[in-house]
């Protein structure tokens, strides 16, 4: 058990995750500036990036990288400081670390030292992405970005297209495309938000079908960061489930949409038919390789 005080005994050290503007710069929460002006050292994933935030607040705090390729060297030099009774507060380029960003590994150690962690309340675009979609926020899952290879990616999908929560992913503006395709092709027919450049000069939300965002997405140029908010499971979808989509296929066409929509291996794709259709993978086989 870890019982922590947070304020309790205010010599202490502390671990200050503060997040930061994800575009707005008035985003920032007057304990954010507070709390970076008063650290005895900023750790920041692009100490450039950060560092314009700083002087736009005339903030002089002293800057430290912690990202993703130094983060586990740099932990042992922040965690000590903090022992020592330091403040550090850590942040990302953007929005609340350690959600898509680095973090978690030093709030994990730090509480693994009894150290206190205290985080601040702000900025973060799948939030703000889900909030403003209109898609029900009672439940939702945050997975964060899909992964690039475009099996893996389906694997993901179809691992979450039973749940009923409304589904959170952020996507470069280079492979949204392939990605609605991909939602469409793994959860079928659903209501698609994309939540796009929040709270900056160009922010907008397209709200539709996943049909009607393909379409759109094709016939705009996809510039800027994008949250992408997809309704969940939903009964009638479940109903659906019953007649499959590879019913109209026949074995080896199946075998092949595989191999060319999902760049599976032959073996690959014979495996997951056999799966798919409950038969033997000696039987997909034959059948395959003697069309
Ligand atoms: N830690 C951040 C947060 O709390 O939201 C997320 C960091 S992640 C590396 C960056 C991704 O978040 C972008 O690729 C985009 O998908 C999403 N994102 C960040 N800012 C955004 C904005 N202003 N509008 C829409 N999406 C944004």
């Amino acid at each position: 058990m870890n019982l922590q005080k947070s304020f309790a005994d205010e010599t202490k050290g502390a671990l200050y995750v503060v997040p930061t503007p994800i575009g707005n710069l008035e985003d920032i929460t007057y304990r954010a500036v507070k709390i970076l002006r008063s650290a005895d050292l900023i750790a920041a994933e692009d100490t450039r990036n950060t560092k314009k935030l700083l002087n736009h607040f005339e903030i002089s705090t002293h800057l430290i990288s912690y990202h993703e390729h130094n983060k586990s060297s740099r932990e042992n030099q922040l965690l000590e400081r903090i022992d020592k009774g330091e403040l550090i507060a850590l942040v990302s380029d953007a929005g609340m670390p350690a959600i898509s960003d680095p973090g978690y590994e030093i709030v994990q150690a730090a509480i693994e030292r009894n150290q206190h962690v205290v985080v601040l309340p702000g900025a973060n675009a799948a939030l703000c992405g889900l909030v403003g979609s209109g898609l029900p926020t009672g439940e939702f899952y945050f997975y964060g970005f899909l992964p690039r290879k475009k099996k893996d990616k389906a694997e993901e999908l179809n691992r979450l297209k039973r749940l009923h929560a409304s589904l959170l992913f952020y996507e470069s503006p280079y492979r949204i495309k392939d990605t609605l395709k991909a939602i469409q092709e793994q959860l079928g027919s659903r209501r698609v938000v994309i939540a796009r450049e929040l709270t900056k000069r160009f922010e907008e939300y397209v709200r539709g079908t996943i049909e009607e965002l393909i379409l759109w997405a094709e016939e705009n140029e996809m510039r800027g960061e994008f949250v992408i908010i997809v309704e969940g499971q939903n009964e009638a979808m479940e109903d659906d489930e019953d007649t499959v989509w590879w019913d109209d296929l026949s074995i080896v066409e199946h075998v092949d949409h595989y191999i060319e929509e999902k760049g599976f291996s032959s073996k690959e794709a014979i495996k997951q038919v056999a799966i798919d259709r409950s038969i033997p993978k000696r039987d997909v086989y034959q059948n395959y390789h003697i069309k």
